[in-house]
């Protein structure tokens, strides 16, 4: 079969998306118009001078610090930029067959040049990002991303506290993403207490994406986690695989972010596989699609052609998904109904 053939019946699942940026998801005629608005110091001639600085290109460094030159964070300068840029990563995964999208954001990232309050950025982001998920008849919720490399106590406090309060604007989670190797778990223990003790968001920690297996430990055992970003390193300690499989601590990874990153060499020899078979919940799900080029349904390819992957373990890792979500028990049962119809209507497609 080939690859768009192949690519047009993973569109048509409905999936379940647990880890995407909306700084890493814009689209890049937005881009180009927004960087032209605003004379941005970009290559602004046409799209494809473009990409070559805000997307990966094939041949180009395969480091995570390489890949972080391709975020810019100075696209938007008013609520209605901010509005546009959350209303249209929305529809666009809606239009990649997600059926439900739980959207990261880091309100610090969009508010470093407009300079806009935080709390009028995260109601711009839910309001219109909710207004598109409707529209497009799925399901939306929030994570709210830290950088480890702007730790500040009393500021995130304000913004867990906020994001608490957001719950019912869909307002799901706390997540921890940056550098790893100079800002490892321990230092965060203080604010993800505060997080836990929310009692209503859920906590997600990128861990284990080019450092160690015992910084997936500490996040689940120091910071909480429900849920680890990557998690690749876990493969090199079965002491956390079990502790992983035993929690049900479910794994959001990446495999075409890990491979443009280079936290993994060869997409044959992705982690996933094996994690999956010791019985670790891992998901599959796209991380910043804009910057790879790619969609999820491309990170589904993966696992049909480089890991062997049917559409029963595509299910299986789906049903992980719903299982992962920060839903409320009665939606999980509506989200676990749509997938598992949509993939019975699947069934006939000639994937097997
Ligand atoms: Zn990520």
């Amino acid at each position: 079969m080939e690859r768009d053939e192949r690519l047009a019946i993973l569109k048509g699942l409905p999936k379940v998306e647990l880890h995407r940026h909306l700084e890493g998801a814009l689209r890049i005629g937005t881009m180009l118009e927004l960087g032209r608005k605003y004379n941005l110091e970009l290559p602004l001639k046409d799209v494809s001078s473009l990409l070559k600085m805000v997307a990966y290109n094939d041949g180009e460094p395969r480091t995570l610090a390489y890949f972080l030159t391709k975020f810019h964070s100075d696209w938007y300068r008013s609520y209605q930029d901010i509005e546009r840029v959350a209303g249209e990563t929305v529809t666009d995964a809606a239009g990649e067959g997600i059926v439900h999208l739980e959207l990261r954001f880091s309100p610090e990232h969009f508010s470093r040049t407009s300079r806009l309050d935080l709390q009028g950025i995260m109601q711009a982001i839910c309001e219109s990002a909710r207004a598109a998920a409707s529209d497009a008849a799925i399901s939306v919720g929030f994570i709210i991303t830290f950088a480890r490399e702007r730790y500040d106590f009393s500021a995130w406090k304000k913004t867990v506290d906020l994001a608490a309060d957001m719950w019912e604007s869909g307002v799901v989670g706390v997540d921890l993403a940056g550098d790893e190797f100079n800002h490892p778990n321990n230092e965060f223990e203080k604010i993800f207490r505060r997080v836990v003790d929310t009692e209503v968001l859920g906590t997600t920690v990128h861990a284990g994406e080019g450092t160690t297996a015992g910084q997936v430990h500490t996040a689940v055992e120091i910071l909480g986690a429900r849920r680890i970003g990557h998690g690749l390193k876990a493969t090199e300690d079965e002491g956390v695989i079990q502790l992983l499989a035993g929690r049900r601590v479910t794994l959001e990874m990446c495999p075409i972010s890990n491979y443009q990153t280079g936290c993994v060499n060869d997409l044959q020899q992705h982690p996933l596989p094996r994690l999956d078979q010791a019985g670790v919940a891992v998901t599959i799900t796209s991380d910043d699609p804009s910057i790879h080029r790619s969609t999820i349904n491309g990170d589904y390819d993966v696992a049909v052609t480089h890991w062997g992957y049917n559409l029963d373990d595509l299910l299986r890792l789906e049903l992980n998904a719903v299982e992962a979500a920060f839903l409320p028990d009665d939606k999980r049962e509506e989200l676990r109904d749509r997938v598992e119809r949509g993939y019975a209507e699947s069934r006939d497609q000639g994937l097997k």
